[in-house]
């Protein structure tokens, strides 16, 4: 098949802030296979945190092109991982691969991906909304931009996330969940725990670090929220050492590095027990889209990075009630959009932690 790799860049509308970074831009890449004259498109989203950037994926892709150009998308599993083995970590880069091919398949045989894999939109759950890090009286502000979304994901881990959760559960009649990406130490945790139970959170993510899962798995005991693992969860082997440590585990596309990987943690994680989240990056309707048609599958959605841009450059994905669905045309059933929104402006910022705990492979 012939790979063509463009990059391109999207705006958050507001600056998106988490316990580590904040960003006004996200530089993101297209990904197109296109065999027998049909095309299938794929997005790779890059985190910094992962050791991730628009460059690696560049990279990364450039160092892949003769695998995959050898490969086929109809044999998209054994790509997978034959492209894993040759170049592990680089998930962003390694997914959008993943998402064209599926993409390919699903134009090729007519059918809309969610159908290839057995599963039926009607299953899908409500997707949470993010309320990034703000002045807390701005985060609950916020909350009327949220009108028909079913739960709030609040991002937590910062001085005053207290005060802004509390304004906010004031403000919303949804179900919140927290996010403090790995911002709390166990003390303080255990204590914003408490508020949280108070004020009826329905999950908690990642509230310590990655490396952290004694602390995870005393915060489990200690309260009856139940404690997701997004930071400390990236491929099916984390879970593992996760079970019987965190309730669930916060699936990401970007992180697994392949539709077929992310399929592996659902299942592995049904298998022990777990409780199974289907989260995103910022991203565009397209990488929104592979996400949307596994969703299916899970028990929490959190796809809304393509709801948080002003400039989503595809279209293809409905919000109906609250819910997320995938197209019902083929592959991921995604077309770029017709025209524009102005998305950002303003001063650029892109600051981001990177990789401490988990290196650039
Ligand atoms: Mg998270």
């Amino acid at each position: 098949m012939k790979l063509r790799v463009v990059p391109f860049r999207i705006h958050p509308r507001h600056a998106f802030t988490i316990a580590r970074s904040s960003h006004t831009w996200y530089d993101n890449v297209r990904v197109e296979v296109e065999e027998e004259g049909i095309t299938g498109f794929g997005e790779a989203a890059p985190s910094a945190f992962y050791g991730e950037t628009q460059g690696t994926v560049l990279a990364a892709l450039e160092a892949l092109r003769p695998a995959i150009e050898e490969g086929h998308p109809d044999e998209v599993r054994a790509l997978e991982g034959a492209l894993e083995r040759r170049l592990g970590g680089n998930g962003a880069a390694r997914s959008a691969v993943s998402a064209a091919c599926h993409d390919w398949r699903g134009k090729r045989y007519g059918a809309p991906l969610h159908r290839l894999l057995g599963a039926g939109i009607a299953t899908i759950p409500p997707t949470s909304f993010t309320i990034a890090i703000a002045a807390p009286a701005e985060m609950a502000a916020r909350v009327a931009e949220a009108g028909e979304f079913r739960r709030l994901k609040v991002k937590m881990g910062f001085e005053g996330d207290e005060e802004a959760i509390r304004r906010i559960a004031q403000v919303s009649d949804v179900p919140l969940r927290v996010d403090a990406n790995a911002g709390w130490t166990r003390s303080s945790a255990l204590r914003k725990l408490d508020l949280l139970e108070e004020l009826g959170v329905e999950l908690v993510e990642q509230p310590l670090p990655a490396a952290d899962l004694e602390g995870l798995a005393a915060l489990r005991d200690a309260s009856s929220i139940p404690v997701i693992a997004d930071e400390s969860c990236v491929t099916a082997r984390d879970l593992a050492r996760l079970a019987g440590v965190v309730d669930g585990v916060n699936v990401k596309l970007a992180k697994a590095g392949s539709i077929g990987e992310a399929l592996r943690i659902i299942e592995g994680a049904r298998a022990l027990g777990m409780l199974v989240m289907l989260g995103c990056m910022i991203e565009s309707t397209l990488g929104i889209s592979a996400a949307a048609h596994l969703s299916p599958l899970v028990d929490y959605v959190d796809l809304d990075g393509h709801l948080l841009i002003g400039d989503d450059p595809f279209t293809g994905l409905r919000l109906v009630d609250g819910c997320v669905l995938p197209s019902g045309e083929p592959g991921l059933g995604v077309r770029p959009a017709d025209s524009r929104e102005d998305g950002g402006g303003g001063e650029d910022i892109h600051v981001e932690e990177a990789g401490k705990e988990r290196g650039r492979p």
